[in-house]
């Protein structure tokens, strides 16, 4: 879908005005990579007439291209399709908060449990994870595996009572037990049917779930659509968690879920890990559908962070070649306040899926913070100063070693020099126009 949409974009760039004519030709490769993409036809049709409307309307902004202005009223609207804003959790105000899965087999239900168990430990909660599916005897032991690794307590009275039963002698273990959320991890079916929707209206009934999240696989595509629309008239729901995010077929699903059941998606799943649930904001979903990486999210972390004066500065201080350690650690300091850098690295398009599983090392970055702290001003502003037993002072200082001390001061002489090559390059020119 991506690439889909970016090719209709393409075709937009270098014109100086929009026509109506632009607009339409835009919109119907758009609408042919929606469709494509699996997208429900309805939902299409009605996002396409939207987009008409705006787009040939009096929107117009001075500081955009036409062709940007296309691509900010669609993703606009794709991010409106999707929800608008990112949907938390309903918390009981009188603990424990219950919180109930349900979903098709195979939809990764039981590994959102372990997930969301990992995700709300963080937040300081203290879940409770609960077995209630009891056709399938693995899915014991596996939430059990999950709760070894998340380190989280599971309950389980085997598969011998009804899920019923078990989800409310969970809550009264939860209550003695100091575990302020619980998650119930029920049965699924390869498809729909009465028995399923009716264990799980019962459990709904004898718990009173806070929260009811469908747990649906991306990868089905419309048949996503269709699952959380059943659930949803049947049983109720009050959010999806969206799995399996990291395959391909990522636009249908998620584009017409919302749309379809009025319900918000409120996480993804991104991988097999416990790690991989991240709370689903619908903007970010929406320019990587668009195949532009999560440049809007970019370019607003880059401009609440970077700050215009400083950048000046430091062009003046690269072209009189006196970038210094204080310089080094302030530039680092800047990038770093936009969040964590592979998230960062993600974001830029085309980029995004290169990086994927590549892990940056926040830890090598620690390392370098806690160096430059440990060398005094003078020895930032001239590091030629720093020689054999400053070295050593600085490395016990740090944390660290003489060999790193060693390998940041190559490092810097080696940024040094190419900062001085590109100062000398910028001044030729005579512009003086460097940025970042
Ligand atoms: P359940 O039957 O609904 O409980 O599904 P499971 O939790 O057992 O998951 C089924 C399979 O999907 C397992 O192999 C999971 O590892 C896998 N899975 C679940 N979520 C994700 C995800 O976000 N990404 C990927 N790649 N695999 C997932
Ligand atoms: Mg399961």
């Amino acid at each position: 879908l991506a690439d889909k949409l970016q090719g209709a974009f393409n075709k937009l760039k270098g014109k100086g005005k929009l026509s109506e004519k632009d607009v339409k030709t835009a919109l119907r490769e758009v609408k042919l990579a929606l469709l494509e993409a699996d997208v429900n036809f309805k939902v299409v049709k009605k996002f396409i007439k939207k987009i008409e409307e705006r787009a040939v309307g009096h929107e117009v902004l001075t500081s955009l291209t036409p062709a940007q202005q296309v691509i900010k009223i669609v993703n606009e609207e794709l991010t409106e399709l999707m929800g608008g804003t990112q949907s938390k959790i309903t918390f009981a105000s009188n603990p424990p908060t219950i919180i109930m899965m349900a979903g098709l087999q195979g939809a990764g239900k039981t590994t959102t449990v372990g997930k969301l168990a990992k995700l709300l430990k963080s937040q300081g909660k203290n879940p409770l994870l609960v077995a209630a599916d009891i056709y399938r005897p693995a899915a014991i032991k596996q939430l059990q595996v999950l709760g070894e690794k998340v380190e989280q307590p599971v309950f389980t009275m085997g598969d011998k009572q009804d899920p019923v039963d078990i989800a409310k002698a969970a809550i009264s273990h939860a209550e003695s037990n100091n575990n302020d959320v619980v998650i119930v991890d029920t049965a699924g079916r390869l498809h729909i049917d009465e028995a399923l929707m009716d264990e799980l209206k019962n459990v709904k009934k004898a718990v009173k779930p806070h929260e009811i999240l469908l747990v649906v696989d991306s990868m089905t595509g419309q048949d996503a659509v269709n699952v959380a629309k059943n659930f949803d008239e049947a049983l109720g729901i009050d959010g999806v968690v969206l799995t399996k995010l990291d395959g391909d077929a990522r636009g249908g699903a998620a584009l017409s879920i919302s749309s379809v059941t009025g319900k918000p998606i409120k996480f993804g799943g991104f991988g097999e890990k416990l790690e991989d649930l991240r709370p689903f904001y619908p903007d970010r979903m929406a320019s990587r559908i668009l195949g532009m990486g999560d440049v809007l999210t970019l370019i607003e972390k880059a401009e609440a962070q970077f700050d215009e004066k400083k950048a000046r500065e430091l062009e003046e201080k690269l072209r009189k070649q006196e970038f210094t350690f204080e310089d080094f650690l302030d530039q680092m300091k800047q990038v770093r306040n936009m969040g964590p850098l592979d998230e960062i690295l993600g974001m830029i398009p085309g980029v995004g899926k290169q990086l994927k599983g590549i892990q940056v090392d926040e830890r090598e970055l620690d390392k370098i913070e806690a160096i430059i702290n440990s060398m005094t001003i003078e020895e930032r502003r001239n590091p030629e100063l720093i020689k054999g037993s400053r070295r050593r002072r600085i490395a016990n200082g740090s944390g660290t070693t003489v060999q790193d001390v060693n390998r940041l001061l190559k490092q810097f002489q080696q940024t040094r020099k190419m900062m001085r090559q590109m100062g000398e390059m910028s001044k030729g020119l005579g512009s003086g126009k460097m940025k970042g």
